[in-house]
């Protein structure tokens, strides 16, 4: 016999999804009201962050038919999986179960009667069994679905009398307090073991054990369904109501085992309950406290004394749920029947929060009887609450409690002020919250979630009101917002459009919709969105200057009327989606722009003789993300800003976008072709020389015929592997028609070459070089000191330092103390690659935050190199490690930077000697002090400039954690010395900088220029 214990798949499409996958998927078994979300998780690929309740009741009954029959007995949570239907039904066709059990509850029961049928189609033989609160339709059930059996209550008992032959409706048969003391532990395995997360209260550690100390609660809270339901056959709130409690004993060994088989880092008790009497939380106490795991449970405020709370902080609980469900104490009192005071609770709260406890509260709207009114004083109340975290849901109605026997019944007895009039009746929470939501008050509180960084949650209010009010143009308007925030054009251009759509009178998403237009380069038809905010509101001050930045006549406008409504609204149907980022965009734009401000040196010199074309040459170049692009970019605006033509040469394969703006010839390949060998000097000699052969190609074939002898060709990312090909391609050349040329050294490739035979490529790398040693017109710059230094000693031929063309239109940061800020922001940027260091960052987050209150974590990871496993852990912080998965661009890039109260770079030492970063020297140029490996170029560049530093003294957790430390120790003298070298650094690394130093070491002369010297 095969008894399958299952928690099927449940996943619907939500293609306007900004944040998450573009599908809701449902939590059923485990969570007392079941309902859907957005998640980051896709069918087929769990990604952790998402609520995943464990399936208390499901596992408690795996167990219990595994121990009392025969039947081989599976467990498939397709939820924790994030499994898809496919795989699902692979699993079941593959595995030939006699019966499969189905835990479901109202708001999941549409979806699981559905599947039901199919499987009952799909795999005949197959008996169906369903458990849960749903069961409570009993007989209904059976007629109308081809079930085998349905139990009613909590299901241990009835599943063994299921397999024993029994059919049909079962009706409650609870395990008593010492069958339950005695019955065998949870079902875990390693497959679902560690999928299981609840973020709040917050403060929880990865992995965590969800369990649960006791079953039932005494009260009757008119919502309530467990403790109505499954632990009791309570319906009409008018019964006794027991409780069944686990021992000491019995929780000791079951924590013990199942902490020791699977690793977890925190509990979390999910009773009803928890703290019902201080006998029973005294005894946990005991047991988690030698334990010795930081723990979390689901409380009421009122039901332990004060000491009980002292001894569950002292026992480790960092953090609690409590429950207040209305903030109106008449509602309390009548309508939901908690016996809770609401002043005591708030009282509790705080002398909570007084001992460091996390608090996470939770309310509900839309109780029977409820005027709006009362559901205001519910946020109100809330806000007057010091929680970490919240929520606030629509009541759902669920079969089987208090709340449904109403609505069946037409009243209750002792439930004196509920009422059906007005209520709305919805099984799923979620949907329920949309249809009672408060528009104003919610638009408002998505308004303030975005402006605090909270975009998701602000997504979720806005998707609330959109069901609940049906096409509302401010509430498409904010959406439309946050997708832009989200970098998601596409999706902000259909918000945007529906908002036009819904509302003609508006003018803010014709002005929003006419920015994004223009930003992706669609200027007739920004131009029709722009004209008609100004249109509708003439006083729009934005619209106009937008208008005569795309040189559009302002005054050229349409009268607001259905007709142009209509036309604009059908340009917009056609409007073809791109996703161009904002800074890049500008950057087109001012490229394209037909005047520009001219520099008046430039003018006159311009005037004398005409400016020398700059012919920037960089192999480099792969991704706008890059500092690379930011390098070129910094080039392309200095020229224009002096009239001075300049050609970029770059990447062959790199973004097209890249390519467009600088207005490249995408031709090098330098870097195109896989060496052979193994060997660390041989590959690197096949380096040397195949990618010299391909520059050398490159170069002839694309510059040869096109060159003047007043030229600057400048290679700014030079390095041994093209040198070669450039001194071919240059020395071939009529002596007479040599243009200028810079070749400036950002590394020089030795660190793959073992250390024997360093001094053998350094020989090959001062042949390559020898050639240009007497070309008067050939100079040397380099990105470093220390590769300067170095190209100078092998050439005997000056190198000074170039700077970066930084962008900055971010200000630099002004100093203050750490007590003035309350928060310190420590941020980590880049990449993600492990030689960043990106592995280190869970183990120093982890050592820091307990340490530190005031520090919080924030990390960006422009590509996706980093691993799942650093990711969750990173994100099982909670709300002290905020996560971006995106890339920053130019001046978002800086923004970031410059929020950070230090930048963290735990770069690998060996790969960073001379290697620079230009991160280093924005972190610099933005007042933000730095943590540092010492022994590198970014600590050389950091001693340069005294700005504030702290260095990392070895490449492992502990030196990094301790550096980290030292600055958060020392963070008022170190924040002081960054602002102030900030004007140092920014005055050096500039665009003016760079084309003065450039034009000098060619020969032009420009008066005032600083000079440091390799
Ligand atoms: S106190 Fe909590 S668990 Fe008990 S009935 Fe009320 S909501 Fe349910």
């Amino acid at each position: 016999m095969k008894v399958l214990c299952a928690n099927p798949p449940w996943w619907i499409e939500d293609p306007d999804a900004i944040y998450g996958s573009g599908l809701l998927a449902g939590v059923r078994a485990g969570s007392r009201w079941p309902f859907t979300s957005a998640v980051r998780s896709k069918p087929g690929q769990y990604r952790f962050g998402d609520y995943i309740p464990y399936p208390f009741f499901l596992g408690s009954a795996a167990a219990y038919l595994e121990r009392e029959t025969d039947a081989t007995v599976a467990f498939r949570d397709s939820i924790a999986l994030r499994e898809d239907y496919d795989a699902f039904f692979k699993y079941l066709k593959k595995s030939r179960f006699d019966y499969i059990v189905i835990e479901s509850a109202s708001p999941s029961w549409p979806h699981d009667a559905e599947l039901i049928d199919h499987i009952a189609k799909e795999f005949r033989g197959l008996r169906v069994v369903v458990a849960g609160p749903i069961a409570t339709l009993g007989e209904k059930l059976l007629a109308e679905h081809p079930l085998h059996a349905v139990i009613q209550g909590e299901y241990e008992k009835g599943l063994v009398r299921v397999v024993g032959g029994e059919s049909g409706l079962l009706p409650h048969d609870l395990l008593t307090e010492a069958e339950l003391n005695a019955a065998p532990y949870p079902y875990f395995d390693p497959l679902h073991a560690n999928k299981y997360w609840d973020s709040n209260p917050k403060g929880q550690v990865f992995p965590q054990l969800q369990v649960l100390t006791s079953r039932g609660c005494p009260f009757r809270c008119i919502f309530c369904v467990w403790p109505s339901v499954m632990s009791n056959n309570d319906p009409d709130g008018t019964g006794v109501r027991r409780v069944r409690q686990l021992s000491g004993d019995y929780l000791e060994g079951m924590l013990t085992e199942l902490v020791g088989r699977y690793g977890f880092k925190s509990v979390y008790f999910d009773d009803d309950t928890f703290n019902l009497g201080d006998r029973h939380v005294l005894e946990v106490c005991g047991v988690m406290a030698r334990l010795g795991l930081p723990w979390s449970a689901m409380c009421r405020a009122d039901t332990v004394s004060w000491d009980t709370w002292r001894v569950m902080r002292e026992s480790g609980c960092f953090g609690v749920k409590i429950g207040f469900e209305s903030g109106n104490q008449w509602v309390v009192d009548n309508i939901v029947r908690k016996n809770l005071n609401l002043e005591k609770a708030r009282d509790v709260v705080y002398r909570l929060k007084s001992l460091g406890m996390t608090v996470h509260g939770t309310f509900t709207v839309g109780l029977p009887g409820e005027t709006p009114e009362q559901m205001a004083d519910t946020r109100r109340y809330r806000a007057s609450l010091p929680l970490d975290s919240f929520q606030e849901s629509g009541t759902a109605e669920i079969e089987g409690s208090p709340l449904s026997t109403l609505r069946r019944a037409g009243s209750l007895e002792h439930y004196a002020g509920a009422s059906l009039e007005g209520y709305v009746a919805e099984r799923d929470g979620t949907r329920k919250m949309r249809l009672v939501a408060l528009r104003d008050a919610g638009l408002g509180e998505a308004a303030l979630c975005l402006r605090h960084g909270r975009p998701a949650v602000a997504e979720s209010i806005c998707r609330n009101l959109l069901e609940a009010g049906g096409e509302d143009a401010p509430v498409l308007d904010m959406l439309g917002t946050i997708a832009v925030r989200a970098r998601k054009f596409d999706l902000a251009v259909r918000f945007f459009s529906r908002a036009v759509a819904a509302d003609a009178a508006l003018a803010a998403p014709c002005l929003h919709l006419g920015f994004l237009l223009r930003d992706q380069g669609l200027t007739e038809e920004a131009a029709a969105c722009l004209r008609r905010a100004l249109s509708l509101d003439p006083d729009c001050l934005e619209a106009r200057q937008a208008l005569l930045a795309l040189g559009a006549d302002p005054e050229d406008g349409e009268a607001p009327d259905a007709k142009a409504q209509a036309s604009l609204a059908k340009s917009l149907a056609a409007v073809p989606v791109t996703s161009w980022g904002r800074t890049l965009r500008r950057a087109m734009d001012a490229a394209d722009a037909p005047s520009r401000p001219a520099d008046p040196e430039a003018a006159a010199r311009a005037a004398a003789g005409g400016s020398p074309r700059l012919i920037v040459l960089d192999h480099g170049l792969r991704f706008l993300a890059g500092h690379h692009f930011a390098y070129d970019l910094g080039v392309l605006m200095e020229c224009m800003k002096r009239e001075m033509p300049v050609e970029f040469y770059v990447y062959a394969d790199c973004q097209p976008e890249a390519v467009k703006v600088l207005r490249a010839r995408a031709v090098l390949q330098p870097s195109r072709y896989a060496s052979h060998s193994s060997d660390k000097y041989c590959s690197w000699l096949e380096d040397f020389l195949i990618a010299g052969s391909i520059a050398e190609f490159n170069l002839f074939k694309n510059l040869r015929a096109d060159l003047d002898p007043s030229d600057i060709v400048f290679c700014h990312t030079a390095d041994p592997k093209i040198v070669r090909g450039i001194a071919a391609w240059y020395l071939a050349m009529d002596k007479a028609k040599r243009p200028h040329l810079c070749l400036k050294f950002q590394n020089h490739c030795f660190r793959f070459v073992a250390k024997d035979q360093l001094a053998l490529a350094r020989s090959i790398f001062r042949l390559a070089l020898k050639p240009f040693v007497n070309e008067p017109k050939v100079c040397f710059a380099a990105s470093n000191r220390l590769i300067g230094s170095q190209i100078k000693q092998m050439a005997e031929k000056p190198c000074p330092v170039f700077p970066v063309p930084l962008q900055l239109e971010v200000p630099a940061r002004p100093f203050r103390t750490r007590a003035e800020k309350g928060t310190v922001r420590i941020g980590y940027a880049g990449e993600g690659r492990l030689e960043q260091g990106v592995g280190f960052l869970p183990e120093i987050v982890e050592a820091i935050l307990p340490a530190y209150p005031d520090v919080v974590f924030e990390v960006q990871f422009a590509c996706r190199f980093v691993d799942d496993d650093t990711l969750e852990r990173l994100r099982s912080f909670g709300d002290r490690v905020v996560v971006h998965e995106s890339c920053f661009v130019g001046e978002d890039f800086h923004r970031l930077v410059a929020s950070f109260d230090a930048l963290l770079l735990p770069y690998q030492p060996t790969s960073y000697v001379e290697r620079s970063s230009q991160i280093v020297i924005e972190a610099i140029a933005l007042g933000v002090p730095l943590i540092v490996p010492v022994g590198t170029s970014l600590a050389l560049e950091v001693k340069h400039f005294d700005c504030g530093y702290s260095l990392i003294r070895g490449y492992d957790g502990l030196s990094v954690i301790e550096a980290v430390a030292h600055f958060i120790d020392n963070h008022d003298v170190l924040a002081r010395k960054s602002a102030e070298a900030a004007p140092r650094c920014a005055a050096f690394h500039c665009g003016k900088t760079l084309i003065d130093l450039l034009l000098a070491s060619c020969g032009v002369p420009v008066p005032g220029t600083p000079r440091r010297e390799g």
